[in-house]
């Protein structure tokens, strides 16, 4: 039996996760669940998955979770809160696996450390790598754990790497749909709404993911994890649209060969592949049906278009704190712009005057992370009033 802590059960990453539980009961038992403020669903997941522990925001929401369980006559858990509450679950002497899909850096301390005690990490939070690489990367490689990743690009570069030698490899391909607004003209993305920015083509997600997809800042957070999950240079790293979301990622070899992974857009192929990893199990999802004709588009990303692209791969390139200022930026820009303060384009002009006014730093902790995040934020949402 392995056990499992889930940081995020509650959100899209969680809820999937929780489905290939629920199928494979056998194989995995929860230890502990960790939500933000979704009381009423974390109920059910207890109801359904009785884990030891479960872990809230805030203490407030503790007590509220309390008085819910008991009425609704559930057994108790142990309950806990905030970041003593995540670090302590994350880091626990029974857990061997740790899925990492809270959003934000409220998830970055308890996968550090998680990393620090040996735990195999299932990463989901793009939030992780892109605020703190360096920190994450050195701290693999001293306790000699792998991450496994869920994001369906890394998940399928993973897969596609395990074809050949790692200095066999020449370059990694990353898909992006492409996003709504993949044939809207520069002046009509001033125009577009939030609910038009909300309906991605392919995939469901959480709605500061869901935006990101349609600026394309998602795409470049991408580049940044698979350059410090795999060890490229960002210019190694590749971004090709392709609309049809089939082919995840494509690593090309030094003999020109390129592997493609392909599978069903369900992200319940990337968590199972994570769980079960290095075995691969039974398919979670309906297969592709290739019976049926299909097209495959690809084309070059625009980045006059997309200018949050070419931010992130020169936040990358900059090193240091850039990419921690760079995802601060956005996640204040894409509330604004939900919020309906500031337009479309406004959330890249956001994040590009916010990097240009943060002293570019090494952090040298988890802590100081979090400090070089809280200041870009201020800066960013002074730009955005
Ligand atoms: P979501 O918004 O649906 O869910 C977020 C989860 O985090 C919820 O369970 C929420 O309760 C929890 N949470 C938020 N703040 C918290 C806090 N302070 N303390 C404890 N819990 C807190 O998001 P999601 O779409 O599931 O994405 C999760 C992460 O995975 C993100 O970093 C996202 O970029 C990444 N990711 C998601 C997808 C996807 O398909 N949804 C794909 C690739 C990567
Ligand atoms: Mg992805």
């Amino acid at each position: 039996m392995k056990t499992l802590t889930l940081l995020g059960s509650t959100g899209s990453i969680g809820t999937s996760t929780l489905d290939v539980v629920r199928r494979r009961l056998d194989e995995f038992s929860v230890y502990a669940l960790v939500a933000g403020s979704n009381l009423d669903l974390l109920v059910e997941q207890i109801r359904e998955f009785s884990p030891s522990v479960a872990v809230v925001a805030t203490p407030e929401l503790c007590d509220q979770l309390a008085r819910k369980l008991s009425d609704a006559g559930i057994r108790l858990p142990e309950l806990a809160s905030g970041p003593a509450g995540r670090l302590a679950v994350a880091t626990a002497p029974e857990v061997e696996i740790v899925m990492s899909a809270i959003v934000g850096v409220a998830g970055l301390e308890a996968t550090y450390e998680a990393v620090r005690k040996r735990k195999v990490i299932a990463l989901a939070n793009k939030e992780v790598l892109v605020a703190s690489g360096k920190l994450v990367m050195d701290a693999c490689r001293e306790a000699g754990t792998e991450m496994i990743p869920v994001d369906s690009e890394h998940n399928g570069a993973h897969q596609c790497l395990r074809a050949g030698r790692r200095d066999e490899v020449t370059k990694l391909i990353l898909t992006a749909s492409g996003g709504p607004f993949r044939r809207t003209s520069k002046d009509d993305l001033e125009k577009v709404t939030v609910a038009q920015a909300l309906n991605h083509p392919t995939w469901k997600m959480g709605q500061r993911i869901t935006i990101d997809s349609a600026t394309m800042m998602n795409k470049g957070f991408e580049v940044i994890e698979a350059c410090w999950l795999f060890d490229f240079a960002p210019a190694d790293v590749e971004v090709v649209v392709h609309p049809q979301s089939s082919i995840h990622a494509m690593v090309e070899y030094n003999d020109g060969s390129v592997i493609a992974q392909v599978s069903a857009t369900d992200m319940r192929m990337p968590i199972q592949y994570a769980l079960t990893y290095p075995v691969r199990e039974t398919a979670p999802v309906p297969r592709m049906d290739w019976t049926k004709a299909r097209t495959w588009e690809f084309e070059p990303p625009d980045l006059d278009r997309f200018p949050l692209l070419r931010l992130a791969y020169e936040a990358q390139a900059a090193g240091g704190s850039a990419t921690c200022t760079l995802n601060a930026a956005d996640e204040v820009a894409v509330e604004a712009f939900l919020a309906g303060r500031i337009s479309f384009p406004g959330i890249a002009r956001v994040v590009g005057e916010t990097l240009e006014k943060v002293p570019n730093r090494a952090p040298r902790s988890v802590e100081e992370v979090l400090e070089i995040d809280r200041a870009s934020r201020e800066t960013a949402r002074a730009l955005v009033g």
